[in-house]
């Protein structure tokens, strides 16, 4: 659209991010604005983003209704609900939802269930109740399975938004009140428990999930729930051994105060926290022994706990078996290498104890193998990108990019189930596709995981070889980048955004390994129970000593996920968070990328009539005569001299970008 002086504009700002002006005058490729706190801004043309001035005051409860759909009218339009603490909004049936880190009050309760039941979704404002509502219908009235995919950054609010998608579930789909321990119940009841060995405190989040889950509902044919099952995915060892302040380590660690005297779970917990406390000092060249009396009585009540010799014990700690063809040789670690096989130690039972846990739920909440019909609820953690990403961040990012693609084909299908109701053409509208990048994280042979696992088989690789196959192999990749004098960082160009990640602990993290000297310790437990979590060594867990990578097994698990999604007909709730100080009441955020694939297609639509309405100034001579509805709106776009839009049954559908420009010529006319 042609900006011109008293054009009114968007232009953005260091700290509002966005800020509407009114432009006072233009030359070249340059406007002064002069925007509404009272300050002058030079800037480009191509930087200045027209404004709506029809939208209404109130926002609009559905961002397909917003005539411009660029970054800053959607953001606009966010905070204005946002400020009349209107969290829930529709991008279509995509539902958008702002943490508002503060209770409101009436917006989960019973009552409002009960008005969102059945209801169609746009009859009830936009709420996580009408998308689940949606969900559960149709998969009863069609007989198939439905999925509800919770994405966003940490801290965003998608766990609280999970919660509550499974308590209007079960009240959908609950028992009579009078059956106790209900299916329902003990699913509802399975997020302390996950929460308070799966979640922290981090800078982020205050009850941060460290891991990914997907809770599978199943129900019978009457609708009623009758089984559920939680899968989980990558949960983050380091942190059992690993905190920076001020975040802080798994709940469970501090809960352990107030747990019945020693829970053979709180045992592990307990012996956890006392490996911990074992340090360790240097003895001769390269050998190490117990730092002092204090780690001697950490060790001696770890043993205990643990229920396992204490000089086996602290053997497995600081002693490695050399396997010579002659015989097994003892050989002592230094005190760093203590440490590391001490926390190797630590992560390797918190990892095992976890899993139990989720199979121990999974039991106690019941499978239904009759079950023909389930709504899966994903919560998973969204892109991340720190100063230093590591391993964990490659893989999370990993499934961001597997879940863009299968949102966009989503989007895809939907769009074009509209324009063909519409009986408009679809077949050249170019939807983005990010198979560049899984291509360069999962294609085996020769993508980042298989090159990965080549490196980590290899004996005498380090960090700094395996970072130079990756520059050899992808020189040329569009989505890679070494960056400038670096040896062991590479980039990848995300669908929302460049991250850098660190090589240094790619090969240690990418080995799922246990120390057999560890395992050998733990299997003779006198505790039954974390013997049972070490079986021996010819059970179904991977070999012990032997390789199995961490990256391959995710992306099968991620694989296997993905299979279920697409069985599903899926939902999407994108969740933001507000602003970074977790305070409430103030906005700021960065692109949705679920507007961004719908300005792909035609993004605006609308009904003949109220196009004319808005647009016949235009064209005056078009009403007069009297022609079809569907041939005046062609002629207003004739004469503006627009194209590449289509005209449906009953809307016409504009390009992005496209009802600006006809508002622009209005303007000029006015
Ligand atoms: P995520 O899982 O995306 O990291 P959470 O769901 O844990 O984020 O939310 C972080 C915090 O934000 C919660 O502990 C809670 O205090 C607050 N919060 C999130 N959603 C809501 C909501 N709908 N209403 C009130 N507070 C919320
Ligand atoms: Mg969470």
């Amino acid at each position: 659209m042609e900006i011109t002086a008293g054009s009114h504009v968007w232009v953005e700002d260091q700290e509002l991010a966005w800020v509407d002006g009114v432009v006072t005058s233009v030359n070249g490729n340059e406007a002064e604005v002069e925007t509404i706190n009272g300050n002058q801004v030079t800037t480009k043309l191509s930087k200045l983003y027209p404004k709506d001035m029809e939208a209404p005051d109130t926002g609009v409860d559905d961002m397909t209704k917003l005539s411009y759909l660029h970054e800053p009218a959607v953001l606009h339009n966010l905070a204005i609900r946002y400020g009349i603490k209107e969290i829930y909004t529709y991008c279509g049936n995509i539902l958008i939802a702002i943490n508002p880190f503060q209770a409101i009050s009436h917006l989960y309760d019973t009552k409002l269930m009960d008005s969102y039941k059945g209801a169609q979704l746009g009859d009830r404002s936009p709420h996580v109740f009408a998308i689940t509502d949606v969900a559960y219908r149709a998969m009863n009235n069609e007989g198939k399975s439905n999925s509800i995919l919770v994405s966003g950054e940490s801290g965003a609010g998608k766990t609280e938004t999970t919660k509550m998608i499974m308590r209007y579930l079960a009240y959908l789909g609950g028992h009579a009140a009078a059956e106790a321990r209900t299916v329902e119940r003990k699913v509802l009841e399975s997020n302390p428990v996950l929460e308070a060995f799966g979640n922290a405190k981090t800078v982020r989040n205050n009850n941060s999930s460290r891991f990914g889950k997907f809770v599978e509902i199943q129900f019978d044919a009457r609708g009623q729930i009758s089984g559920a099952a939680i899968r989980t995915y990558l949960l983050e060892k380091s942190r059992v051994c690993q905190i920076s302040e001020p975040e802080r380590n798994y709940h469970c660690f501090y809960l352990l105060c107030a747990a019945p005297p020693k829970d053979a779970i709180f045992r592990i917990v307990a012996a956890i926290l006392h490996l911990g406390n074992i340090a360790f000092a240097l003895e001769g060249e390269d050998s190490s022994v117990l730092e002092d009396d204090k780690a001697k009585f950490h060790l001696q009540v770890a043993a205990e706990l643990l229920m396992c010799d204490l000089e086996a014990l602290e053997t497995a700690l600081c002693k490695r078996n050399m396997v010579t063809p002659e015989e097994v040789i003892k050989r002592s670690l230094d005190p760093l290498g203590a440490a590391i096989s001490r926390d190797g130690l630590a992560k390797t039972i918190y990892a095992r104890l976890f899993d139990w846990l989720v199979k121990k739920i999974n039991v106690s909440i019941g499978q239904d193998p009759d079950s023909k019909c389930l709504i899966g609820v994903l919560d998973i953690y969204g892109f991340e990108s720190f100063k230093t990403s590591s391993f964990e961040q490659f893989c999370i990012n990993f499934t961001n990019e597997k879940l863009q693609q299968h949102f966009n084909q989503h989007v895809f299908k939907m769009e074009q189930s509209v324009y063909q109701e519409e009986e408009i053409d679809w077949s050249y509208i170019d939807f983005v596709d990010n198979q560049d990048v899984l291509d360069l994280i999962e294609k085996k042979p020769g993508g980042i995981i298989s090159l990965l696992d080549e490196t980590c088989m290899f004996p005498k690789s380090t960090h700094e070889t395996f970072a130079q196959k990756l520059y050899q192999t992808f020189k040329d990749h569009k989505r890679f980048v070494k960056p400038k004098l670096a040896r062991t960082e590479f980039t990848i160009v995300h669908y929302a955004g460049e991250v850098q990640y660190q090589c240094d602990q790619f090969l240690d993290k990418n080995k799922d390994y246990i120390v057999p000297e560890h395992q050998e310790l733990l299997s003779t437990s006198k505790c039954s129970f974390i013997a049972s979590l070490f079986p021996s060594l010819n059970a179904e867990t991977p070999k012990s000593g032997k390789f199995s990578s961490i990256g391959s097994r995710f992306k099968l698990q991620l694989q296997q996920l993905m299979d279920i999604l697409n069985s599903t007909e899926p939902h999407y709730i994108r969740c933001i968070k507000p602003n970074s100080d977790l305070r409430p009441e103030i906005f700021e955020n960065g692109v949705l990328e679920a507007i961004r694939v719908k300005c792909e297609g035609y993004p605006t639509n609308r009904i003949f009539s109220e196009f004319l309405e808005r647009f016949s100034i235009l064209a005056p001579e078009v009403l007069k005569e009297n022609v079809e509805e569907n041939v005046a709106c062609k002629s207003i776009m004739e004469k503006v001299g627009l194209s590449n839009y289509q005209i449906g049954k009953t809307k016409i559908f504009l390009r992005a970008g496209q009802m600006a420009e006809l508002d622009g010529r209005k303007a000029k006319l006015l």
